[in-house]
């Protein structure tokens, strides 16, 4: 399912293609890929006159459903919102504990201080995901939850996390910002526990310019979500301000302001057309990026388990730093130097001062999260890149090595 190139063809094509360098231009780290039909509906939209919350982002949602083959799809203004309303409606609050990988976006992380509750951070394996054989000596009487998180785009160990869930009565609330589109075991993300959040940050794999979606097979949770996303008003609140809408609505509870609009859902609507191309793409790019770093010992490549469908949202490779004369901060200046921009995915969370002065976490508590974030980097990986310009990193990340090779 993985890498249909054959590495033969694609050593060929390497030494035959003849690089451009992009020297007056800046490749950015990551950039959306938006073409004329998300411009277009834009535009109709607007002219339109129904702005926000209504018939758009229905269909973007049922869209959704259908490429997911779950039974629920709400749609929200940032996978941030979908995780705090997962939480909400699972009724996690103060006193709880929930789990979750020391190496990720913060937010998933936040949310869970939002609800008053603490976050309980585990280390990572070798693939970046939560260590799922690390996860029950975290347990206490107070656990509530875990919140894997689906790191670049690889599908963490669900038999194993659904296991411990099952064991110890908590809820998985899936982290999905990496993976729309990823499977594991060929079960599609996003059906797999209670509740799964993507998000459409203009750096995912598809974007909304801003949005997410929250995923549920459970029709009550669903149900619980979309109102708390909509002032907590009953259902179908929009519906009021039509013609066959009624002016009466209940508030169930207190609510957030959390809806996607239609002007974002006119734009995911075609992201999501588009989306099994834009994963393809990406796969065929790290194809090259391995294919082409074979020779190189000082990379470490990204850990892929052959039993899950990998959408490569991020191409993260780890610099064998004892062999080499430079820092990984000091690579990705160089990378900037030849006009490439990268990143690091993340900065694990107990660096961050609000963590360690809240929860008590020190630099020494997760190893190996330590061990990656001295030497990983993220190389630009979107559809939007020539493959010229993959060859042109290539080549730049060859010559950076190179010249930093100790002795
Ligand atoms: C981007 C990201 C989020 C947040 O997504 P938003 O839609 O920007 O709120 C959450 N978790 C992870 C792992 C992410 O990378």
């Amino acid at each position: 399912m993985l890498n249909k190139i054959q590495p033969r063809r694609m050593r060929d094509k390497i030494q035959k293609t003849k690089i451009e360098t992009p020297s007056t231009r800046f490749l950015n780290f990551a950039l959306p890929t938006i073409g004329d039909e998300e411009c277009e509906e834009v535009i109709r939209t607007l002219r339109g006159g129904w702005l926000t919350y209504g018939p758009k982002t229905k269909l973007f949602e049922e869209r959704f459903s259908n490429y997911i083959g779950v039974q629920n799809s709400i749609a929200v203004n940032s996978a941030t919102s979908g995780l705090h309303l997962a939480l909400l409606a699972l009724g996690i609050g103060p006193g709880d504990e929930v789990i979750v990988p020391v190496i990720t976006f913060c937010s998933t992380a936040n949310v869970v201080v939002h609800m008053g509750a603490r976050p309980v951070f585990c280390d990572v394996s070798d693939d970046l995901n939560i260590d799922v054989s690390k996860i029950r000596e975290l347990i206490t009487d107070k656990t509530k939850a875990i919140i894997p998180v689906h790191f670049a785009g690889q599908a963490c160990d669900m038999d194993e996390i659904g296991q411990i869930a099952k064991e110890y009565d908590l809820k998985v609330i899936e982290d999905a910002a990496h993976a729309v589109g990823s499977a594991y075991r060929n079960r599609k993300i996003g059906t797999i526990s209670d509740i799964t959040v993507f998000s459409f940050y203009p750096t995912k794999n598809m974007t909304a310019a801003e949005g997410g979606m929250v995923t549920t097979q459970d029709n009550r949770l669903a149900e619980k979500i979309r109102i708390l996303s909509m002032h907590g008003i009953s259902k179908d609140a929009y519906k009021r301000y039509q013609a066959d809408g009624s002016w009466y609505y209940e508030v169930l509870y207190p609510g957030y302001k959390y809806n996607m609009t239609d002007i974002q859902a006119a734009i995911g609507i075609h992201q999501l057309r588009k989306l099994p191309d834009f994963i393809e793409k990406r796969q065929y790019y790290v194809g090259l990026y391995n294919e082409s770093f074979r020779f190189i010992p000082e990379i470490i490549f990204p850990m892929v388990h052959p039993d899950r469908y990998h959408t490569w949202h991020l191409y993260v490779i780890g610099l064998e730093i004892d062999s080499l004369k430079i820092t990984r901060g000091e690579f990705i200046n160089l990378l900037k130097e030849e006009n490439i921009g990268s990143s690091v995915h993340f900065i694990p969370l107990h660096f961050h001062p609000y963590y360690r002065k809240t929860f008590g976490y020190k630099i020494g508590d997760f190893p190996k999260a330590e061990w990656f974030y001295e030497r990983i980097v993220s190389l630009p990986l979107y559809p939007k890149l020539t493959e010229s310009d993959i060859y042109y990193i290539i080549f730049a990340v060859r010559k950076i090595i190179e010249s930093a090779r100790n002795g």
